[in-house]
Parts: structure tokens; sequence; C-alpha cells
């Protein structure tokens, strides 16, 4: 395995794989855990040659939002790499990425007034504009992202389209803790408490699809009740619950068809999202 620091040697280097090779990519940025894991070994069996890369990109980070505190493990993650027989890790620096700041960005156009996107201005902007840049500079058949942001899936979907990149984009459903907790690298800023009742988020979004498989109908009833569940647990802020077409990401007239019901809440240190898309017939 290889760590490359510098865009143009990382350039080099997929220029002369793709002559010969498939190149599975996985972006992320850093902090391994199980979630990464399970992507790299998609990436592992579907290609030949398998680049992670590990970049916080400060871009995709609001001026209130958690860009220093994101827990960062180079040594780490440089471990998990090796045991997920990763060929190549892509850690560049902010300065390597951006180095004579940004003359053009990338801004995304739809399916980003909702979720996430409205709650956090220009993150969207952000990860379209860091990802155009790596699958420039590592020119992959193949990328891998978690459903954990699903949002995010459904906006990389149509920069792929609308920018013509010549690669497949494969979602990975969401790897969880054995008490349904989604798997983040952000889970390590919560403080013990507030990590015994972060379970209560996959409840409340299993509590949604109970009550939609019975046949509510009352987005809004649904959505109280998941209010009132994570409210009676936890101390957590919510941020917001919605529930949207999938990937379209449109307001539904009915609870038919295939739907994401996504929440996001902030606890002290924290602000962590879940979601599950299901389908009703
Ligand atoms: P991040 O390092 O948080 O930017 O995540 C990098 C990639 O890993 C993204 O595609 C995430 O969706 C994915 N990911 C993060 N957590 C999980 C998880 N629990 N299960 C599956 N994929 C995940």
């Amino acid at each position: 395995m290889k760590l490359i620091t510098t865009i143009e040697e990382m350039r080099e280097i997929s220029k002369e794989l793709k002559k010969e090779k498939t190149i599975g990519f996985v972006p992320t940025m850093g902090f391994l855990h199980e979630g990464h894991r399970e992507l790299m070994r998609h990436a592992r069996a579907n290609n030949d040659v398998v680049v992670v890369s590990i970049f916080v990109n400060p871009l995709q980070f609001g001026p209130n939002e958690d860009f220093d505190a994101y827990p960062r493990d180079i040594e780490r993650d440089r471990g998990i790499c090796e045991m997920e027989a990763v060929d190549y890790i892509f850690y560049p620096s902010v300065e390597e990425m951006y180095r004579e700041g940004m003359s053009v960005n990338v801004h995304v156009t739809a399916r980003t007034n909702v979720l996430c996107g409205e709650s956090r201005p220009g993150h969207f902007d952000g990860v379209a504009t860091v990802l155009t840049k790596l699958f420039h500079i590592i020119a992959p058949d193949r990328v891998y992202l978690g459903m954990k942001d699903a949002q995010q899936v459904a906006v990389v979907s149509g920069l792929v389209a609308d920018f013509n990149f010549p690669l497949e984009l494969v979602p990975v459903d969401t790897v969880r803790e054995e008490d349904g907790l989604a798997k983040s690298s952000r889970n390590v800023n919560l403080t013990v408490e507030e990590r015994n009742v972060a379970p209560t988020l996959f409840k409340s979004l299993q509590l949604a699809k109970e009550r939609i498989a019975s046949g509510e109908q009352e987005k809004e009833a649904i959505i109280a009740s998941m209010r009132e569940l994570i409210e009676k647990e936890t101390s957590a802020d919510i941020d917001y619950i919605e529930i949207y077409s999938f990937p379209e990401l449109e307001p539904l007239e009915k609870l038919q068809g295939r739907m994401i019901i996504a929440l996001a809440v902030k606890f002290s240190k924290a602000r962590l999202i879940d979601n599950i898309v299901i389908t009703v017939h």
C-alpha cells in the first residue's frame, strides 16, 4: 500500500493504472470505521485497484461547523486501509487541494433545498466541488458511497450524470452498531450518556416504517410520533425529520413508492444524521 500526498503523483499513477486496470475509489474524510471498511470491501471485490482518499474538505463545512473538531488519525487509518488490502491512500493537504484558491466552484441546483442541503447551506456545493477534483485526479471506474449519506448519493448521481463522468456510482447500505446506531466518525464526540440514548434515532426510523406498513398515511402524524420518541428518550435538539421521494427528494402527495425517512439531530458536540429508504406498494 502506498500513501500519496500530491495531486501530480496521484494523477501519474492513475494514468498508468488506467491503461490495463479498473480503479475502485472510496472518498472519505478519514477516522475510518466499519462503514468505510464496508465500502472498501465492495471496492476490493469488484476492481483491480482500490484507492481511498482521506481529506477533511473545508469547503463542505459551514463557518460554525466542526471542521477543526472533526476527528483525525492518519496512522490508525493507514492500518485499517492496510487490513482492507487498499492499494493507494490519497492524502492531500488542504493547501495541496486548494493551492491557488478556487476561481470556479460547482453549484448544485437540485435535491439540495431539503434535509441537510437546507440546514447546511453550501455543504453540497463543497462536496460536489471536491468530488469533481477527486474524480479528475483519480479517474475511477467505480465510486463507492454510503447510503448513510443518502442525500449525498442523490446529489452525486446528478453530478456524475450532468458532468458526464465516465464512472459508475455504487451505493452501499448503512453499517450500524449492534444497537442500531449508524456508524459515524462523529460518534466519538458523543458523551457516554448521549451514546447510550443515540440508538433512539434508528428506533424512531423503524417506528415510522412500522406505522407506514400498517397503513398510516398521515405524514405529519408519523413525523410527530418520531419527534415525540426522540424528545422523550434523548436530550438532542432535532434539526429535521422529513419524508421525501427517493432519489428525487420531492414532497410526497401520498406515502407510496420509494421514499426516504431522514433525520438530523444535534447532541452537545455532535450532529448526527440517519435515514432509511423504503418502498411502499
Ligand atoms: P465520511 O468520511 O463521513 O465523509 O464518509 C465517507 C463515505 O463513507 C461516505 O460515502 C459515507 O456515506 C460512507 N459512510 C459513512 N458512514 C457509513 C456507514 N455507517 N455505513 C455505510 N457507509 C458509511
